[in-house]
């Protein structure tokens, strides 16, 4: 139990103010990245950077390539083991469209007790709570034992290069447990579907579309391909069921071309097709035995379509001296993660949350990767996703973001590093 006193003394740390004025100031700064347009996350993390120094906190600025910065900010309680990373990213996917905005995409224009702009729901108004909410926990003057490391990182909606530097650089070593602070609507987050994405590619021989026999087909392949990814997905489906926090593995064909490249014609028969597929897993699922599985899906596509060539070849009387070849590669392969519930961290992410909101928090899954799934899969560190912002809003126009609920995000982020690291007596 920790006194009464201790949590009002962080409480009262939370200027909610502070919280906004953060969130805005990162909100105006264009941070996507777009070397043509020349916008990048610089600004956005010398606004992070500069705010974590005036708070007196160790704060490094780490060129991971030029014009995409990591900002890592550093504070030690007291002796202890533990250190808890508070994650977010500085930078926000394009706003599309602008005539389609109701509001400046970077002007942060608060209306009806929300902000709305490009980032206020992903991530700004979140990395602006924990930034604050690591400010109130070091003024507070509370007792504690160990760290809070704040990891204020680039490309989190690409390539995640941010957060793998993070980890080249050593600092996820003393990582004990990280807060991956994302809009997830107040839930606490405790698992992510996995995303393993392949490609496929049917070589066949392009021809008039008058003269079929002259060239070979990949059409064939492709639908075989298809219905064995559905028949993959069943036996998915079959064997890991529904998982209570993700829902249900699926492989799904999400763009199927012919030609692979090039502009198709009605009447020539493609060289090539792709079929590009986007694999969702669950806990209990190998990605080594799914990727298996494709591959051998490839040989057996390659093996009866073949076959179906030479029969119809031999029925017609002629002999094309060709064969349709099936090859499947991977684009990406990000683990699924799930963190114990039992871990001292997803303890103080439910207190937390059910002290400052008067409930008891939902567990929930993310269904998609973040830098999160890095820090799991590669360090083992148990993590905890959860922020302020409703979940559907996220890259759409018009982003928006509750400022009483983001105001309530840094009281919760604050409570979740007290429980974690309190080091008190029940009578202190
Ligand atoms: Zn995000």
């Amino acid at each position: 139990m920790i006194p009464e006193k201790a949590i009002e003394t962080v409480l009262a740390q939370i200027d909610p103010q502070k919280v906004i004025d953060l969130t805005a100031r990162l909100v105006q700064c264009n941070s996507v990245w777009d070397p043509q347009a020349g916008t990048n996350e610089t600004e956005a993390a010398g606004v992070a950077a500069a705010f974590a120094r005036e708070q007196g906190f160790d704060v490094n600025v780490e060129t991971v390539v030029p014009g995409r910065p990591n900002v890592i900010v550093r504070w030690t309680a007291g002796p202890g083991k533990r250190t808890l990373m508070f994650e977010g990213h500085t930078d926000v996917v394009t706003p599309g469209d602008r005539s389609r905005w109701q509001y400046d995409p970077f002007g942060a224009h608060i209306e009806n007790g929300r902000m709305i702009g490009r980032g206020t729901n992903d991530t700004k108004g979140n990395l602006a709570a924990m930034l604050v909410a690591m400010a109130a926990i070091k003024a507070a003057g509370v007792p504690l034992a160990g760290s809070v490391v704040g990891g204020v990182l680039c490309d989190e909606e690409d390539m995640m290069i941010g957060v793998q530097d993070f980890i080249k650089q050593g600092h996820a070593d003393t990582v004990t447990a990280a807060v991956i602070c994302e809009p997830q609507d107040g839930l606490v987050c405790i698992a992510q579907k996995g995303a393993l994405r392949a490609r496929y590619v049917v070589h066949g021989r392009m021809s008039h579309g008058a003269m079929p026999l002259a060239g070979l087909n990949p059409a064939p392949a492709v639908a075989q391909i298809i219905s064995g990814l559905a028949g993959l997905e069943a036996v998915a489906i079959e064997i890991h069921g529904q998982d209570p926090l993700l829902g249900w593995p699926s492989f799904t064909p999400t763009v199927i071309q012919a030609p692979a490249q090039g502009p198709p014609q009605l009447n020539v028969v493609p060289g090539e097709a792709q079929i590009l597929v986007d694999i969702r897993t669950i806990p209990g699922q190998d990605h080594e035995t799914i990727r298996q599985a494709l591959a051998s899906l490839a040989e057996q596509v390659t093996a009866t379509v073949n076959a179906h060539y030479r029969d119809l070849d031999d029925r017609l009387g002629i002999d094309r001296p060709f064969e349709i070849t099936v090859t499947v590669d991977f684009l990406s392969d990000r683990p699924c993660t799930r963190t114990d519930d039992t871990d001292p961290v997803v303890g103080a992410a439910v207190w937390a949350s059910q002290r400052v909101s008067g409930h008891k928090p939902d567990f929930a899954g993310v269904p998609g990767a973040t830098d999160g799934t890095y820090l799991w899969a590669l360090k083992d560190i148990p993590i905890v996703t959860m922020g302020a912002g409703d979940r559907h809003v996220p890259h759409q126009v018009d982003e928006w973001v509750d400022l009483d609920q983001l105001v309530d995000t840094a009281r919760i982020y604050a409570l979740t590093a007290l429980a974690y690291l309190y080091a008190g007596t029940d009578d202190a």
